[in-house]
């Protein structure tokens, strides 16, 4: 997606030769146009996919899957990170160690809002090592709901996360892929679309 492409070398910022820096539109400010746009692009990629609901994870997936539901007209629902005093019962979790933080974490979503005939699109603003998508997945899986496909905003592809949900099968798409971030340059990959 050439507009995401061209956000990032004008707004992000590459901190290691693994890790990009893209607080001023996707991890801490959000520009809701662009955001608007990512959606359109997400829901375009998956419109024949039949998808009954959205998944994410808190926070940073959150306004990219939004734009996505508002596009395809269905319910997103994130998974939360911290316990909640007010999510208790009827718990899907998974255990998702984080790329950026180098902590394991357990993610849980509520049965409640995914049930075995839904089909399930995950989203996520990062493709790193896989283990948020994988988590997200493992959930869909629990409440033998179909994942039928996976979005990423930004993906990693000098890191092992694209082979490892590709190799299961499902359909993924990054709006934008890396393909290296070494000497504080951003190269990318020209977009895979299935
Ligand atoms: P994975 O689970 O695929 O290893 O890593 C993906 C998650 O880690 C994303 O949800 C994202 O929050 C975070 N992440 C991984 N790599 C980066 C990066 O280079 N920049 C930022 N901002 N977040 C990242």
């Amino acid at each position: 997606m050439d507009l995401l492409k061209e956000k990032i070398v004008a707004e992000g910022k590459v901190l290691s030769d693994t890790v990009l820096k893209v607080d001023a539109f996707l991890n801490h400010q959000i520009d809701p146009v662009f955001m608007q746009e990512i959606g359109k692009e997400f829901a375009n990629r998956f419109r024949d996919k039949n998808i009954t609901k959205i998944l994410t994870l808190e926070s940073s997936g959150i306004a990219p899957a939004t734009m996505a539901g508002l596009e395809l007209d269905v319910p997103v629902i994130f998974a939360r990170k911290r316990q909640s005093l007010t999510l208790t019962n009827n718990l899907l979790t998974a255990d998702v160690y984080s790329f950026t933080k180098q902590t394991t974490s357990k993610i849980s979503v509520s049965h409640d809002f995914i049930q075995a005939d839904d089909r399930v699109l995950v989203i996520d603003d990062f493709l790193a090592n896989g283990q948020a998508a994988l988590g997200l997945m493992d959930i869909a899986e629990q409440a033998e709901a179909t994942v039928a496909g996976i979005g990423i905003v930004i993906e990693k592809g000098f890191q092992e996360g694209g082979q490892a949900l590709r190799d299961k099968g499902v359909k993924v798409e990054s709006l934008a892929i890396i393909d290296s971030l070494e000497n504080k340059q951003v190269v990318f990959k020209e977009e895979v679309r299935q």
